[in-house]
């Protein structure tokens, strides 16, 4: 029937992606191989990509404030509270355990001991983090004083405002590498502005913070609130139509995104030099993703895990593709509500939070990333110190926006809470674009259980809703 059908065409669509993805890797080597290209022969090869890009960023902003406003004012206040209550349970506690997963992994493969810090070049920055700065910074974010200003100002922190950062390079010889490297830091002390969960301009969790107050005092204006809620949920439904009309573009944006990052990836030795860390934080992830997650979520929902994971294909490949949970968000709605069949209040109200808080990905590199470098440096970790990684690790990770490379810039936070020098994001920056995309495909499979997770602990309230309430507002 007509179910079938929609099956097929959604695997029809993540067959395409997939198969862009291959091709995307076929051309680009060959591309590399045969064909010299100037820069702007580069860009070209980039731009469908770019547009892709552009496109699912455009929608985030309806996205996020029709999804809010309506997920909340779908269920009373009490409920979303308790919901939201789980929600973060939930976030904490898998977050925790991708954390202490990372520090078990990287105190036994040891992936820095063999190699030291000296022997590898390095630039130096003078960025002062500090825990209390990027929690600060998270709380004064929650509360925009300017609604139409959170949609597009680029964040700084209160301490860059008083003093801007800047780069210093503290080498005496500066071989290619790091001139290659000190370019990359520049461009971190930059998107500095990213840490405190501002995407791309737009400060998501200040909108998210709103909507979820204005949502909750929607539902108790009687009459009124109702025609106001009407055309948010309709905003909602045709942003979600507009996602799926991008879709179809995805496997070509794919397919062009892969093309034009293998044709400008300058240094493949680094990965040789670099395996041993690169495999330490990706059997953390695969481990957390096919082992941790699923066992919580089996404990909990009592459902195939897998089945679920298996839903949530096109947002996987989407993040890895992108390295960006915000921009994946469109895509992680599709597959929870569609093939998950996860309900919308559910959805609607815990995935924009999920994907700017919740990265256990993140915080799993972070901890791993910290460690190496100690391990780098020669420089030994107390068990309070291996606690502090652990904390900072956690933090570092809810602050860090859903954009790429965010968690690389947070990461400063973990180094100088334990003594390491913040410059020292510098030796791991080179792998990070490839690390970065396999740690939002997990901080995404973590958005999405939890979504299921909390669906199912909320059960029978959401149950004893469906019976009491005649009108649905969130699935009319
Ligand atoms: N790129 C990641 C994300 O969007 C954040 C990070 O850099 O770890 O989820």
């Amino acid at each position: 029937g007509m179910d079938f059908k929609a099956l097929l065409k959604r695997n029809w669509l993540l067959i395409a992606t997939v198969l862009s993805v291959l091709l995307g890797i076929g051309l680009g080597v060959m591309v590399r191989e045969y064909v010299p290209l100037s820069n702007l022969h580069k860009q070209y090869f980039g731009f469908p990509g770019e547009i892709l890009m552009r496109m699912l960023k455009l929608v985030i902003l309806p996205l996020i404030i029709s999804s809010m406003i309506t997920g909340v004012a779908a269920l009373d206040s009490e409920l979303s509270g308790k919901i939201g209550l789980r929600a973060i349970v939930y976030y904490l506690s898998t977050t925790v355990i991708a954390v202490i997963l990372g520090i078990i992994l990287v105190m036994t493969i040891k992936p820095g001991v063999s190699q030291t810090a000296n022997h590898i070049d390095r630039t130096g920055t003078t960025l002062n983090v500090t825990t209390v700065d990027t929690l600060l910074d998270l709380v004064r974010n929650m509360f925009p004083e300017n609604l139409v200003q959170a949609c597009f100002q680029q964040y700084k922190t209160k301490r860059q405002e008083l003093e801007p950062p800047k780069v210093v390079a503290n080498t005496t010889t500066i071989p290619p590498l790091t001139t290659a490297i000190s370019a990359v830091v520049e461009n971190i002390t930059k998107d500095y502005k990213i840490i405190g969960t501002y995407s791309d301009g737009v400060n998501v969790l200040g909108l998210i913070v709103f909507c979820v107050a204005f949502g909750l005092v929607l539902g108790k204006i009687g009459e009124k609130g109702r025609i106001l809620l009407e055309f948010f949920n309709a905003l909602n439904e045709a942003t979600m139509k507009l996602v799926q009309i991008i879709m179809c573009y995805m496997p070509v944006g794919i397919l062009f995104l892969i093309t034009a990052k293998i044709i400008e990836v300058e240094d493949w030795e680094i990965f040789k030099k670099m395996g041993l860390y690169m495999v330490t934080v990706l059997s953390g992830l695969t481990i957390h993703a096919t082992i941790c997650l699923p066992l919580i979520f089996f404990i909990i929902v009592r459902k195939n895990p897998y089945t679920f994971s298996l839903g949530m294909a096109q947002a996987l490949v989407t993040a890895l593709m992108i390295s960006s949970s915000s921009a994946t968000l469109p895509v992680t709605f599709r597959c929870t509500e569609e093939n998950n069949r996860i309900d919308k209040r559910i959805t609607r109200f815990v995935l924009p939070v999920g994907a700017t808080i919740n990265m256990d990905g993140t915080a799993l590199y972070e901890a791993v990333a910290a460690i190496f470098i100690a391990q780098l440096n020669d420089y030994s970790l107390d068990m309070g110190q291996i606690v502090t990684i652990s904390i900072t690790a956690t933090v570092a990770s809810i602050g860090a926006a859903g954009v790429p490379n965010a968690g690389l810039v947070t990461m400063v936070i973990v180094l100088t809470a334990v003594g390491l020098p913040a410059s020292d994001v510098t030796l791991i920056v080179a792998v990070d674009w490839l690390l970065d995309r396999f740690r939002t495909m997990i901080n995404v499979l973590g958005d999405a259980y939890g979504a299921g997770i909390v669906q199912k602990l909320s059960k029978r309230e959401l149950e004893r809703m469906d019976l009491t309430s005649d009108v649905d507002v969130a699935n009319p």
